[in-house]
């Protein structure tokens, strides 16, 4: 009784009443199937690349194929759906508000992309969406800053939703642009909340929507390290580290699965429900038009919606008119990879930096060097034309050139 009255009373204090819906009686275990598509990192990708893979138009008309097959659909977002497209930041991410509005999105994760743009910038996203942006450890002026979960009614199963942020957030982001922002320990939050929604709200299924990452590019605290601390999660969606898994990795008996990143592929996880117990019965990442290096097809031909192709359209015509232009011609492409600057010596990290080195001293700054953050260059740069569309997209975080004078 004392653990209930605590629970109450840690509900009370997060003004969270609003989320409490009337428990389903908790004598019948509940039994049911459910499908969960889930995306993560997806960075404004709303337009199909030059060789037509990933884009807004391919995921829409996955995610509509899914819910018309079946009645029991989910679909989620780990997070960072913000920076990365020129498009997409030159609206300030409200087009990608947009398509997943259209799309039904149930819910996102708080990624620390979110906080790009500026804190205005999130309020009006947050206003637009139709979605809850879910995040159980970040404080604003002593309260929740984020709702911390929702529980949604999907046919027979009462299913919580909870997000947890990245707590090196403030030092990944712009600090000013987080300053008003408190990220406290992503375990106690995930434990406190999956307490809540077992034993207040009496969900059939918990899921965690993890903005922390697995494996190379985790935050500081790893999505494994945090199911592993915290019984009673039986899906953890991941985002962060642009993981690309073939199979769930199970730890402590929790599937922690994740999509890649920039809408190339969507997670789609079945789980089902015997006696009030969730399990997952399947999981797979499906590619969104991804080709091989022979240029073939690595799944199934997707059709892009037409109607979400429509929704963008008048968006990257504006832009292309003003920013598809050549300002360059490269004789090779300046490969990204699988996010090599952060790994190695490319010659596209090696063109930012001399880009830097370039610039400083046309204005009578004589730089011997430049040092650039791996992490903030984002795509690679095409064999041929080169536009400043292109440009943006290696370096979209708008960062400022600095110098010191070393004596
Ligand atoms: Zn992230």
């Amino acid at each position: 009784m004392k653990r209930f009255m605590l629970i109450l009373a840690v509900l009370a204090a997060l003004g969270l009443s609003g989320c409490v819906s009337a428990p389903a009686d908790s004598a019948q275990a509940a039994s049911g199937q459910l499908v969960v598509l889930h995306i993560n990192d997806f960075h404004g990708k709303l337009e199909a690349d030059a060789q037509g893979q990933a884009g807004i138009a391919a995921l829409a008309a996955y995610v509509k194929s899914v819910r018309a097959a079946n009645p029991n659909v989910l679909f989620v977002s780990a997070g960072d759906f913000n920076t990365g497209s020129m498009v997409s930041d030159k609206y300030d991410g409200l087009i990608d508000v947009e398509a997943f509005n259209m799309l039904g999105l149930d819910a996102t994760a708080v990624g620390n992309h979110e906080f790009d743009k500026s804190p205005q910038a999130l309020a009006r996203q947050m206003e637009a969406a139709r979605f809850p942006f879910l995040a159980a450890n970040i404080q604003k002026d002593g309260g929740p800053a984020f709702l911390h979960y929702i529980v949604k009614t999907v046919g027979t199963l009462r299913v919580g939703i909870f997000g947890i942020t990245t707590s090196d957030t403030p030092i990944k982001a712009h600090p000013l642009k987080v300053a008003a922002y408190d990220f406290s320990s992503e375990i106690d939050a995930a434990r406190n909340t999956v307490q809540i929604l077992r034993e207040l709200e009496h969900v059939d299924v918990v899921i965690g929507l993890f903005h922390t990452g697995t494996g190379e590019g985790a935050g500081p605290v790893p999505t494994d390290k945090i199911v592993a601390a915290v019984p009673g999660i039986d899906l953890a969606i991941d985002g962060h580290s642009h993981a690309d898994p073939s199979a769930p990795l199970v730890i402590a008996g929790t599937p922690i699965v994740q999509a890649a990143s920039d809408g190339r592929k969507v997670g789609h996880a079945v789980l089902t429900v015997t006696a009030g117990k969730a399990s997952l019965a399947s999981w797979r990442s499906v590619p969104m038009n991804l080709k091989g290096k022979d240029g073939a097809l690595l799944g199934d031909a997707i059709t892009p919606d037409p109607e979400y192709a429509q929704l963008i359209k008048k968006y990257v015509d504006e832009i292309n008119a003003r920013y598809a232009v050549q300002i360059a011609t490269t004789t090779a492409a300046y490969e990204l990879g699988d996010r090599l600057p952060r790994k190695q010596e490319t010659a596209l990290g090696n063109l930012v930096a001399d880009a830097m080195v370039w610039k400083a001293r046309s204005m009578g700054v004589l730089a011997d060097f430049a040092l650039m953050n791996a992490g903030g260059i984002r795509a690679s740069l095409p064999a041929g034309s080169v536009t400043r569309k292109n440009a943006y997209d290696v370096l979209p975080f708008g960062n400022t050139l600095a110098y010191f004078d070393e004596r």
